[in-house]
């Protein structure tokens, strides 16, 4: 049996062993996944301890960034994210790092909503790690501009001028734009608060604005409820992105990409 896991801290919460545990069963495929808590001072040790047999990955909180660090290759995407939520162990022992966050957001946006992504407006609210790992994607959807949108506005600058060379991307704060756009992705931590980041109603156009808020909890995020309370056409929580990222993941490692809605059903379920 080949083994994989997930490594965070804390760990205890994650889905994803049921999820790959489900693309197992479903893809046939022979495979086990662990969740693995590595100590806050010893990612490293237990990486690589697990990756003696192990042929597999998914890196989480807090240790995306670390990941990047300690992987021979980069992806392109991982390259730009500056961090790594998948590693796979090649036959001759070099560690390939992939950030497959952004293609999962992509994605669960574009083919499980129907929301193509091309020639819109968009804004990316937060200018942290989850942020970064989604900008490349984004913007090879092909945008008509994305802007990121942050609290502390020299931070979305930084982030934005990483990639200006790839796309119409700008940087604003919160109460620099009023005009609505096509779709406003949350990626701050404010939901975790039970807070809204403070930006205005009005870039919400009433039944055709999407909101996407990154956290997913098992009833609408503060996010999405102020999102439907303005009149937002659709609002998404993040499970969609988490299940998409994992069979990217699959993808990577087993050649064969699971089919994600009824997995994701049996999540909602
Ligand atoms: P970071 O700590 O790196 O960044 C936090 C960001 O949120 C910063 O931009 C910060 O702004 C902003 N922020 C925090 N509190 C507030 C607030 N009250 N109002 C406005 N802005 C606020 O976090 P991450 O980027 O790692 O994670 C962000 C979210 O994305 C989390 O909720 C996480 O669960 C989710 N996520 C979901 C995934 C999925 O698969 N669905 C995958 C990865 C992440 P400032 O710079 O001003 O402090």
């Amino acid at each position: 049996m080949d083994r994989y896991a997930v490594i965070g801290n804390p760990i205890g919460h994650s889905k994803s062993p049921l999820i790959h545990r489900l693309f197992a069963e479903q893809t046939g495929e022979q495979l086990t996944y662990e969740a693995l808590l590595a100590p806050l001072d010893d990612f490293a040790g237990c990486l690589r301890a697990f990756l003696l047999e192990g042929r597999g990955v998914n890196v989480t909180v807090p240790f995306k960034e670390q990941a990047w660090v300690l992987v021979d290759q980069h992806s392109k995407a991982a390259h730009r994210a500056g961090a790594v939520n998948t590693i796979m162990r090649l036959e001759d022992g070099t560690l390939l790092g992939d950030n497959t966050d952004g293609k999962g957001l992509v994605r669960d946006i574009q083919a499980n909503a129907g929301f193509p992504l091309a020639g819109l407006k968009v804004l990316l609210l937060g200018a942290g790690g989850a942020a970064r790992g989604v900008i490349q994607p984004l913007l090879d959807a092909g945008p008509k501009h994305l802007c990121v949108v942050n609290r502390t506005v020299s931070k979305a600058e930084e982030l934005a001028a990483l990639f200006v060379d790839q796309g119409p991307i700008s940087a604003s704060g919160f109460d620099w734009i009023e005009e609505s756009v096509d779709l406003i992705i949350n990626a701050t931590s404010a939901s975790l608060g039970g807070e809204v980041p403070d930006i205005s109603p009005k870039l919400i156009r009433p039944g055709h604005t999407l909101c996407y808020d990154m956290m997913y909890a098992s009833e609408a995020t503060p996010f999405n409820r102020w999102a439907a309370e303005h009149g937002a056409a659709r609002c998404m929580d993040g499970l969609g992105m988490l299940v998409e990222q994992a069979a990217e993941a699959f993808l990577l490692w087993r050649g064969v990409r699971p089919d994600t809605a009824p997995v994701l059903a049996a999540l909602r379920g």
